[in-house]
């Protein structure tokens, strides 16, 4: 029999002051998106998030764009904001003049990356001649220059380009151990690979917090699209429930909310207190799903 009383996600907002979130977006790429994006980023500025972080397209394409979002989002919205930062294709003094650039902004939050060849997600890397030779590299750079606060990426399905779960948690111990403050993971839909992977880490001495990113389904196909290229599998059940709605977009949200709140809240049932929205630089279902979270907006 359930008993509420002692489930983590029966509890109010102030029985868990720990609780922190924290929303993800994409830089835009023309006026109309550019729209979206800040109507979503007003929406979710005032539930208060830890911050929120917009991510650095393939290959440093949106350098500019990312770094003129993120101080955007500071100043407009007192919101922290952290830039994310890959380090494939350049050299080490052009990445480190990019780091240079978010700290003269006042951007005091990296998500640091290696980021993916040309080729695209999952070809072999090959590091620039000049460069940093993967995050745990980058993240070491980034310390040299100033005091960031640094996340990294993990993977609860082991990246691509891990030979083995040794080789996985060992580059992530690497990334932590040279500065990074957090992980946060890839998306994933079953709840026990992630906690897999926690008991793998907390196995090796690491400490620090892997964050779970969680992705809200807008369009099944697109992410089940994405999903097949960045090694995170689709459940047979997450696959039927979505089963013959691409053309009933009103049942397909409502699942969609459904699913992302049934995740939720098995994992603050599991006792996890940070989450990570991809927010796809939509409101509708990160506002619910920080709702659920026990988040309201503060004026
Ligand atoms: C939260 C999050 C945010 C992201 N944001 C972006 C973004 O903004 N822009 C973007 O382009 N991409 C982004 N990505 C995708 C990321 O760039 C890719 O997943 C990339 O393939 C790996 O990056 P990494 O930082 O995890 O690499 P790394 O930690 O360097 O690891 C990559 C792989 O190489 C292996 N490896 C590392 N060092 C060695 C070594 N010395 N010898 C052998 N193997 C090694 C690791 O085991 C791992 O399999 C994001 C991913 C996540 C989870």
């Amino acid at each position: 029999m359930i008993d509420d009383n002692v489930r983590a996600s029966r509890q109010t907002a102030d029985q868990r002051p720990e609780l922190q979130i924290s929303f993800e977006f994409f830089p835009p790429k023309n006026d109309a998106m550019e729209e979206r994006f800040w109507d979503s980023v007003h929406k979710l500025a005032p539930l208060k998030p830890r911050f929120v972080s917009v991510t650095y397209g393939a290959g440093g394409t949106t350098r500019e764009r990312t770094l003129r979002m993120v101080s955007s989002i500071k100043k407009d919205t007192g919101v922290d904001a952290a830039a994310h930062l890959t380090c494939v294709g350049a050299s080490r003094d052009e990445v480190d003049a990019v780091v240079r650039g978010y700290q003269a902004a006042g951007i005091n939050r990296i998500v640091a990356l290696r980021g993916d060849p040309p080729e695209g997600v999952g070809q072999p890397f090959t590091p620039h001649p000049e460069g940093y030779q993967n995050a745990a590299d980058l993240v070491a750079g980034i310390r040299r220059i100033g005091d960031f606060d640094i996340s990294v990426a993990a993977y609860p399905e082991k990246h691509p380009q891990s030979e083995s779960w040794d080789v996985e948690i060992d580059n992530l111990k690497r990334k932590l151990d040279g500065g990074a403050d957090r992980a946060i993971t890839q998306m994933f839909f079953s709840n026990g690979d992630y906690l897999r992977y926690l008991e793998r880490a907390r196995a090796a001495g690491i400490t620090a917090p892997i964050v779970p990113g969680i992705q809200p389904i807008h369009s099944f196909k697109q992410i089940s699209s994405f999903a097949g290229r960045c090694g995170t599998s689709i459940p047979a059940w997450l696959a039927e429930r979505f089963d013959g709605l691409d053309d009933e977009p009103e049942t397909h949200a409502l699942v969609a909310s459904a699913v992302a709140a049934e995740q939720v809240t098995e994992l603050l049932d599991e006792g996890v207190t940070e989450f990570h929205i991809y927010t796809h630089n939509r409101s509708p279902l990160a506002l619910a799903l920080a709702r659920i979270l026990g988040r309201r907006p503060v004026a």
